[in-house]
């Protein structure tokens, strides 16, 4: 159990108070399957009376100074640094990531809070030259209105300051649903924001077990002025389609079908520490996490030496257990899904170089896998994975590597190692993809705009962008001068 009792909450949130649910349903660890908690089970009713509460508190809080709502949100990220330890573990216990990746989250969920608090101060209008002599022309920025978040469950805390930070910093009012496999990191951020004195009802959080019934209610409601939604590309479309019946703002952080290129000229034991970053970070269950490798011929058989080699020594176990780099897959449907690409691949020609079914320890671990002799007839080449496997093709030509990697509905994250200074630019402005990460592994941080092209979403979060999502532009114009 949490370290810290006080955070483990199992009432929601709504209005500033801490409320039951008629019914409730159970989070459980994925590295055992115990009960960690029951939390309400709320449904529509609850999700209207969340928007009322985010509508009340709205008018109030876009009327505070920018520097009174940035000492809020600073005390908030005081506040999550404070229990970054047991915010840790409380996510790992209910996700199954390793310890030292919560700890790596909590940092990286934190910085958006301390970035967006910074933020808050410099949301600036503009005046522009006027189209007579006698009229000026004024650009106000406001605030968009209520924000639903819906957030999944693979980064439990991130997800959600993400988008409330950069919300709450320009004065707009939340109704965050978290994922029903991780709604306790959801409502410890919610403890700690109350702490840090956040007025009752501009941060809202239900929990749900039937993200369905709640998301309707979100995308429909006339109140809600804007959806902000991390998650698979099937239920971000239904969104999406049910937003345009109230017109309604839409940020999208969808799936994707990361490429990792490796060309000849590459430094090879930095793109293998790349790959495994990549790829293998929170058991390859990231929408930037490598789907599939691209290796140039020349390098080729020894890249995938080096991969499997040190892919072989990834331990994997719980979470909380020491030197344990790969946790649990967070339930069993993953689990069959990255065997169905696997036994896919393999009957197609595929050829196992390690790794490849569950894991002995049983429940949902499985071996990280390495396939070689991948084709573009496989599912690993079309579909995301979300899983622990690396599918391995072998390409000739860059002009066939940016083809390759370009073939595919998704546009989020590539990666791709290479020296030739020629080669990176033409690349990098090749690759279809909202993010590119040149010679580099990982590529999230708070000051970058974060998202995707094509099917991998609309918007972006991180940097000054994401904060330009949560606003209105106004234009005055003052005539009769
Ligand atoms: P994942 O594959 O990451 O679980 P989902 O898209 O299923 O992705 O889930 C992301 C979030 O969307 C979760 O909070 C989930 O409860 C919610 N969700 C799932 N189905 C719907 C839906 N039909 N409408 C709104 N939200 C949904």
């Amino acid at each position: 159990m949490a370290s810290s009792p006080e955070l483990l909450m199992d009432k929601a949130y709504i209005d500033g108070q801490w409320r039951e649910g008629a019914r409730t349903f159970a989070v459980t660890n994925p590295a055992n399957g115990e009960e960690l908690a029951r939390v309400p089970d709320m449904g529509a009713e609850e999700a209207r009376e969340a928007v009322a509460a985010a509508e009340r508190a709205f008018p109030a809080w876009r009327k505070k100074t920018a520097k009174e709502r940035a000492n809020l949100l600073r005390r908030w990220f005081e506040e999550i640094m404070a229990h970054q330890e047991d915010l840790a573990r409380l996510m790992t216990l209910e996700q199954g990531k390793p310890l030292a990746e919560s700890r790596g989250e909590v940092g990286y969920g934190a910085s958006f809070v301390e970035f967006y608090a910074e933020e808050a101060k410099r949301v600036a209008g503009e005046t522009l030259p006027g189209h007579g002599v006698d009229k000026r022309i004024l650009v106000f920025r406001e605030p968009i209105g209520v924000v639903a978040a819906i957030t999944p469950w693979n980064f439990p805390l991130a997800m959600i300051t993400r988008k409330c930070a950069p919300a709450l910093a320009v004065g707009c009012s939340v109704v965050v649903k978290p994922a029903e496999a991780t709604p306790l990191t959801a409502l410890a951020l919610a403890k700690l924001a109350e702490d840090a004195g956040l007025p009752a009802g501009v941060l809202n959080v239900i929990t749900a077990s039937r993200g369905a019934e709640v998301g309707e209610v979100l995308s429909t409601d006339p109140r809600v002025r804007k959806i902000s939604f991390t998650g698979s590309t099937a239920v971000g479309k239904k969104l999406l389609a049910q937003c345009a019946g109230t017109v309604k703002k839409a940020s999208m952080e969808l799936g994707g079908n990361a490429p990792f290129i490796v060309f000849d000229d590459a430094d090879l034991d930095a793109a293998v520490e790349g790959a495994l970053a990549s790829k293998y970070r929170n058991s390859g269950q990231t929408c930037v996490c490598t789907n599939r490798f691209l290796v140039q011929d020349g390098i080729h058989d020894t890249f995938l030496e080096k991969l499997a080699a040190r892919v072989k020594e990834l331990k994997v176990g719980s979470g909380l257990e020491e030197g344990v780099v790969q946790g649990p897959l967070i339930n069993q449907a993953a689990v069959e899904k990255v065997q169905t690409h696997i036994d896919d691949a393999l009957e197609k020609g595929g050829r196992l170089v390690c790794g490849g079914r569950p894991h002995d320890l049983g429940g949902t671990f499985f071996e990280p896998t390495v396939i070689a002799e991948v084709n573009d007839t496989m599912r690993v080449a079309r579909e995301e994975t979300f899983g622990p496997l690396a599918p391995v093709f072998r390409f000739t030509t860059d002009e066939e590597a940016i083809a390759l990697a370009n073939a595919t509905e998704f546009g989020l994250a590539a990666y791709f190692y290479a020296r030739d200074y020629r080669r990176i630019w033409h690349v990098s402005e090749g690759l279809e993809y909202g993010m590119v990460a040149v010679n580099e592994g990982i590529l999230s941080t708070e000051l970058a705009p974060f998202g995707g092209v094509k099917e991998s979403g609309l918007g972006r979060e991180g940097s000054r962008h994401g904060l330009e999502e949560f606003t209105e532009l106004k234009y005055v114009c003052i005539g009769g001068l």
